[in-house]
């Protein structure tokens, strides 16, 4: 067959047991799939990984110069990867802190990328609005339960420290007790911090729309095409070879299967459920009219949003790391976790204990050594990424995409020059080190979670382990 022509597949997977989101997809956007590669073919830019980060990169390269010949070949189908599966939580989040910005650039330059992260927030927003991409847009902001003394403390002195770098209330701002109530209403809460920076969005409605989108705009996607290695020059898969002056790496969670990228980042589970749709008594007592997102302050992290429907989908980390990096379907099911956020979903919102769960599911996130996302072009070899997002790679991809797209037309804008461009992270430590520093942070952060529930006291060996290895 000649180059560039998609083969079909009349027998495409379903994928709707994916996640909650990929389950409610409207069926125009939850398939059929498109078809492999159909031999080889070339373009100017390759995009390995049809999530956020390819799309996004497809999309403002496309945008900006409408004759790139553009190809994203993808392993399984566009929002396979925990873009079909994520919390929802559309977010200016960015893992590395403030100080760790500054310490390798300027302190100007760790704000300017925090503003960075409030842009392309509402720039999210602002194209699924552009291009009808129905993807549940709720900016509601979070909301950060303070819900025992230690976590007050740790809250309070979270707004402080925005304080003294700059961001005011409009920004980051303390709630009373009361004033979280308005927000919605949990248990224990003793406060909280609230940042109006957040949209909660529908992930699956996204992934898949801006996959049709780019594909209006004239980019080739081919599904059921892994990527077997990215050369300078050439992406090589099962059913041939892909020739571009530009390739890019979006792989995110699954960027250790790929030679070469064994120790790039390591790939942590993060496990959801969701509800049934719950009825108007249960919002009459808990609120939750804005559809902000919600977290609390333990340190294995929980998020939490309301949906579209009026489930509430909620998540958490403590999901095992799997020796070398492994990733796999079979450990997106772990009934002990799953129990574990059950349980924390109802004593959060006890009005919810009778409440049907319908959805559990997982996904990895990819975490660089020193937990700082990047996006570069390394332009004598060709080859660019984007990602390490930890789990914050939502709003994150699509300023990641922008620069990317940036950085391959040349265009010098501010954003080519945020701290996170070219950044690159040391490799993670070889097995079975990276495993027993792994498993035993998440050992310390779970039994630190316990401890100050029981005792009200901070855990210090979890502050100790947050600084040397905060999976
Ligand atoms: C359960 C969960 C909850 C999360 N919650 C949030 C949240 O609320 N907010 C937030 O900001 N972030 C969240 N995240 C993280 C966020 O979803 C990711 O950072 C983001 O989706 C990453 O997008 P991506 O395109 O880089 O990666 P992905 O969406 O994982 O896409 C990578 C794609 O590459 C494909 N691929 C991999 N290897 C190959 C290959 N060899 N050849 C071809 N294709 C390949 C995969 O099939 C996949 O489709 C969450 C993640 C998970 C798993």
């Amino acid at each position: 067959m000649s180059a560039a022509e998609a083969v079909s597949t009349p027998s495409a997977p379903s994928y709707r047991s994916l996640s909650l989101w990929w389950d409610t997809l409207p069926a125009g956007l939850a398939g059929p799939g498109r078809g492999p590669l159909g031999g080889d073919t070339d373009a100017d830019v390759a995009i390995v990984g049809a999530g956020y980060t390819g799309l996004w990169t497809a999309y403002y390269l496309a945008k900006a110069d409408p004759t790139l010949r553009i190809v994203i070949v993808e392993r399984e189908t566009a929002g396979f990867g925990a873009s079909g599966r994520n919390g929802g939580w559309c977010s200016a989040l960015f893992p590395a802190s403030w100080d760790k910005i500054a310490r390798g650039s300027s302190r100007s330059e760790a704000i300017r990328m925090q503003r960075a992260m409030f842009g392309a927030v509402d720039e999210t927003g602002r194209v699924a609005e552009a291009e009808k991409l129905d993807v549940h847009w709720a900016k509601g902001g979070t909301l950060g339960l303070a819900r025992s003394a230690t976590q007050e403390a740790r809250a309070r002195a979270e707004i402080e420290h925005a304080r003294s770098w700059g961001f005011g209330a409009d920004d980051y701002r303390w709630l009373s007790a009361t004033e979280v109530a308005e927000h919605a209403v949990s248990t224990e809460v003793r406060g909280g911090t609230f940042t109006p920076h957040t949209a909660a969005i529908h992930p699956a409605r996204l992934a898949r729309g801006l996959a049709h989108t780019v594909e209006r705009l004239g980019v080739r996607i081919f599904e059921q095409t892994a990527a077997l290695a990215l050369e300078p020059g050439v992406v090589r898969t099962p059913h041939g070879v892909v020739r571009a002056e530009r390739v890019i790496r979006a792989t995110e969670g699954y960027t250790p299967s790929l030679p070469g990228y064994r120790r790039a980042v390591v790939p942590v589970y993060s496990l959801m459920l969701a509800t049934e749709p719950l009825p108007a008594s249960f919002w009459d007592v808990v609120g939750w009219g804005g559809h902000e997102t919600i977290t609390d302050g333990r340190h294995l992290y929980i998020y939490a949003m309301r949906t579209e429907d009026d489930r509430i989908a909620l998540g958490g980390r403590g999901a095992p790391y799997h020796f070398n990096s492994k990733v796999s379907e079979e450990y997106e099911q772990v009934p002990r976790v799953h129990a574990v956020l059950e349980r924390t979903l109802k004593q959060l919102f006890p009005a919810a204990k009778d409440a049907r769960i319908t959805h559990r599911w997982g996904g990895s996130v990819a975490i660089p050594r020193d937990w700082f996302p990047s996006v570069g072009l390394d332009k004598g070899r060709g080859y660019a990424w984007a990602g390490g997002y930890v789990g914050d790679g939502v709003a994150a991809s699509n300023l990641a995409g922008r620069t990317l797209a940036d950085l391959i037309t040349g265009a010098d804008t501010e954003i080519v020059r945020l701290p996170w461009v070219n950044h690159l992270s040391p490799k993670w430590e070889p097995e079975p080190l990276r495993w027993l520093g792994i498993r035993t942070s998440l050992a310390v952060f779970a039994s630190a979670d316990r401890k100050e529930q029981k005792t009200g006291k901070p855990a210090r060996r979890a502050e100790v382990m947050q600084k040397i290895l905060p999976v």
